[in-house]
């Protein structure tokens, strides 16, 4: 799978994608990750990509020419299915479900805004949508690209070191991951349960789920009142 960062700020994530896990699904040929410099499709002399918002009002606005240029040069060099994506704080909120869904996309465009946003016209004319990592404001969509590209790269065939690494994941079948611990057996009087030390697989499979639905119970009871995916019961 392509993910294709478009950013005013394209050395901010670099590093990001060059490490751990992500890093090492790029060697592996996993995935491939480009940030794009939004800038460089720019028409004006002084390599402006923002001006001030019409109407009046704080900040500067994203303009139409070098990210409608950018999302159609790019696009033009793909293959296979595309999903343009506009980090936004007025998008669906990102989860798993939506992970699922984009990780079968063969390419995945994520535009990241800066400042005040960028103009309405562009989302009309070639975002197919709006994506938010959570209630809250950040200064750019740099930040909420990575958590996608980290979210869905997990999520492909091979990334992860073992299949089931993911499916024990919490959240995945509604409940959160029972805890987990390793050596040494006691660390300043907390010891590791019995349970885990006996070697009873079925056993500790049983405490496993209990663990599970105890602690979503504890730390997040509204998950408990919904279906897979995701909606209220
Ligand atoms: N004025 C915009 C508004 O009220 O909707 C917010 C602009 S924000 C300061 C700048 C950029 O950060 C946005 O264009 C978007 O790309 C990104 N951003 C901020 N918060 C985000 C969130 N919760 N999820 C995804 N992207 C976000």
């Amino acid at each position: 799978m392509h993910f294709e960062v478009l950013t005013l700020f394209p050395d901010m994530l670099r590093p990001v994608f060059d490490a751990s896990i992500i890093g090492r699904a790029v060697q592996a040929g996993l995935i491939s990750v480009s940030c794009t410099d939004i800038r460089s499709y720019t028409k004006d002399k002084h390599r402006r990509v923002d001006d001030t918002p019409y109407g009046g009002g704080y900040g500067m606005v994203m303009q139409c020419q070098p990210v409608i240029d950018c999302i159609r040069d790019v696009k033009s060099r793909l293959e296979g299915s595309v999903r343009v994506v506009y980090m936004s704080p007025q998008g669906r909120l990102f989860n798993n479900e939506v992970a699922k869904e984009y990780a079968a996309y063969d390419n995945l465009i994520l535009l990241c805004g800066h400042y005040e946003g960028i103009d309405e016209r562009i989302i009309e004319l070639e975002v197919d949508e709006e994506l938010s990592v959570g209630n809250y404001v950040l200064t750019g969509g740099e930040l909420p690209a990575a958590i996608v590209v980290d979210a869905v790269s997990r999520r492909l065939e091979g990334v992860l070191p073992a299949a089931e690494c993911s499916e024990e994941e919490s959240l995945e079948g509604g409940l959160l991951e029972y805890p987990q611990y390793t050596r040494p057996r006691e660390f300043e009087g907390l010891c590791v349960p019995e349970v885990l030390l006996n070697g009873n697989h079925a056993e500790i499979e049983k405490w496993r789920k209990a663990q599970s639905y105890e602690r979503t119970l504890k730390k997040r009871p509204e998950l408990l009142n919904k279906d897979q995916n995701g909606e209220k019961q």
